[in-house]
């Protein structure tokens, strides 16, 4: 019952039964009734695995031994091999192999991204998908960044429409306004009981009086409950917002705070702000013009999302 005797491509493998086992095809295989002398337990009697190559499946044992015995993962195994594996492992359900190449290639940073999204669309591994298109939206953004990317590379019936999401990604970040945005229409306001969430920065509340316009927040953006003070970069989402002619606007009472999650412009609950450059009060619950940006996270959750529902 030691080993079982694999045909691919010609060449015989011989297999530790009990590693085999921790693939369900080959658990279930091995569960069912067996003839006397069944496929696999002899050299001249072997499962013959069609379409499969020697190489690959010479890396997976590697890989599959020492994690179905406890047995040292050998240390010299390629990026190349981890691919091999995961590939396998992912076509066979042998779940503990996918999860231990995908650990090994997402640790592996010397690599070019482009196989993260590659494999991580083949594979339906969401971390693949979203570090490898954050690199490649990085280097698209910033031109001394080196993309990379040829459109051969990116793999399959699915490649013109990974680039085109990059694009879209990049473009988004690039210039918020230019992109429709089909979670939140062009972009409408949220509804009771559906709100869309926008993400907006600290710093691009401006005053709502006509003849003011001014930036507006608290000195050095800092929160006026608890003193927290927030980055001029700095973002966060809010539900609760309209929209003018004069485009977005949100409420003062729901930009909260990211240390106490009060509103940054509510000292201890009170109801009214004054603007530091016009000098007029303004209730916490009125509306003022922000500017839109995105997160970079959001925007793959957004055009991968057909893709990472099929991640696991
Ligand atoms: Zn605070
Ligand atoms: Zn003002």
């Amino acid at each position: 019952m030691a080993d079982v005797f694999l045909k691919i491509e010609d060449e015989i493998l011989s297999v530790p039964r009990a590693s085999l086992a921790i693939a369900q095809v080959f658990e279930d295989m091995f569960q069912a009734p067996q003839p006397p002398s069944p496929e696999g337990s002899t050299r001249d009697n072997p499962i013959v695995l069609e379409g499969e190559k020697i190489a690959e499946w010479r890396t997976l044992i590697k890989v599959l031994i020492p994690l179905s015995t406890g047995g040292n993962m050998p240390t010299n195994l390629s990026i190349y091999d981890w691919h091999d594996s995961l590939k396998l492992a992912t076509k066979y359900n042998i779940e503990p192999v996918r999860k231990r190449a995908i650990e090994a290639i997402d640790g592996e940073d010397r690599y070019w991204y482009r196989h993260k999204i590659e494999w991580g669309l083949e594979y339906h591994v969401k971390s693949f998908i979203v570090d490898g298109s954050t690199a490649a939206v990085n280097a698209l953004l910033d031109s001394t960044l080196n993309l990379g990317l040829s459109m051969s590379e990116l793999g399959g019936a699915s490649r013109l429409q990974t680039v085109v999401k990059l694009f879209w990604i990049e473009k988004a970040l690039r210039s918020p306004d230019s992109v429709y945005h089909p979670s939140s229409p062009n972009p409408s306001p949220s509804d009771w009981a559906n709100p869309i969430s926008i993400r907006i920065k600290y710093s691009s509340v401006k005053c709502r009086k006509g003849t003011c316009g001014a930036p507006m927040y608290p000195d050095n953006l800092a929160c006026l409950t608890c003193g927290h003070r927030h980055g001029e970069e700095e973002t966060l989402a809010v539900t609760d917002w309209d929209r003018d002619w004069t485009g977005l606007r949100a409420r003062l009472a729901t930009i909260i705070c990211s240390q106490c999650s009060k509103s940054i412009y509510s000292k201890n609950w009170a109801a009214y702000y004054q603007c530091t450059t016009c000098k007029e009060k303004f209730h916490i619950n009125q509306h003022f013009p922000v500017t839109r940006v995105y997160d970079i996270n959001e925007l793959i959750e957004e055009a991968f999302e057909e893709e990472i529902k099929l991640c696991y």
